[in-house]
C-alpha cells in the first residue's frame, strides 16, 4: 500500500544510518530496532526482527497495529514491538522510537548508573537526566512494564540496564539526533569518570533555566 511508503523509507534510512555509524553495536548485525507511528490511524511502521540492516530493503519494513498484528510486510516485526507500542500509548509527544545497542550508553547500562545534567545542549534536547530502566529479558512483558514505569519524567532518552538505549522524538530525525547526543554525553562522561577526578555538573539553577527554555520550545 502506498500509504506507508514514506514512513517505510524514513525507517529504513534511519536504521541504515544508525547501523553504519555503529549505533547497533555490530555494523553487520541486526541488534536494535526503529519505528514511526502514524497517529491518524494508529499504525506503527517498524523494522523486522533479526534481519541485518545492510541487507534490509523497504519491502522488509513491517506495518503493525497497536496490538502488534501485522498489517503489511512478509517478515515478523521486531521482538521489541510491544516496547515501541507501549511508548506510543504512554507518550503522546513521541512519534518515533529508536532502540540501539550503542557502546558508550551501554557502559552506563552495565554500571547501572544514570547520566545526570552535565552539558546544557543535552539537557535542552533530552531532559535533565538519562534514567536507567531496570533489566528484563529482551522482548518480555516485564521489559515493556519497566520501560512504561519510567516514561513519566518526559525525557527523550533512557538507558536499559545490561542491554542498550532508547531514544525518542517527535519524528525520526529528532529520535536519531537524540541517540547521537546521548552517545556524545555518555562518551564524555565515561572519559571524565575514567580520570578519577571530581566531575563538574551543571548548577541546579542552570538546569532549571534550560528546562524552562525547553518547555517553551
Ligand atoms: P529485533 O531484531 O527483533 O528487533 O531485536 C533486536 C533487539 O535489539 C532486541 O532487544
Ligand atoms: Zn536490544
Amino acid at each position: 500500500m502506498i500509504k506507508y511508503d514514506g514512513y517505510k523509507d524514513e525507517v529504513l534510512h534511519c536504521a541504515r544510518w544508525l547501523s553504519e555509524h555503529g549505533f547497533f553495536g555490530a555494523k553487520l548485525g541486526s541488534g536494535g530496532n526503529v519505528s514511526r507511528i502514524d497517529r491518524a490511524d494508529n499504525r506503527i511502521v517498524i523494522t523486522p526482527s533479526g534481519k541485518p540492516y545492510h541487507s534490509m530493503s523497504v519491502e522488509d519494513i513491517c506495518v503493525i497495529d497497536s496490538k502488534i498484528n501485522l498489517v503489511e510486510g512478509a517478515l515478523a516485526p521486531s521482538i521489541e514491538a510491544g516496547m515501541h507500542t507501549g511508548i506510543y500509548q504512554h507518550r503522546s509527544d513521541v512519534n518515533a522510537v529508536v532502540h540501539t545497542h550503542q557502546v558508550f550508553a551501554s557502559v552506563f547500562s552495565l554500571l547501572n548508573q544514570p547520566i545526570p545534567a552535565l552539558l546544557d545542549e543535552i539537557t535542552y534536547e533530552i531532559g535533565p537526566r538519562v534514567e536507567i530502566i531496570p533489566y528484563a529479558v529482551s522482548g518480555s512483558r516485564q521489559l515493556i512494564e519497566n520501560v512504561i514505569s519510567k516514561l513519566g519524567n518526559g525525557c527523550l532518552c533512557y538507558i536499559i540496564q545490561n542491554h542498550g538505549a532508547l531514544s525518542l522524538g517527535e519524528n525520526l530525525q529528532q529520535a536519531m539526533k537524540n541517540a547521537e547526543l546521548l552517545e556524545k554525553v555518555a562518551q564524555v562522561y565515561c572519559y571524565a569518570l575514567s580520570t578519577g577526578h571530581d566531575i563538574s555538573r551543571l548548577p541546579e539553577s542552570a538546569v532549571q533555566q534550560v528546562l524552562d527554555m525547553r518547555k517553551s520550545k
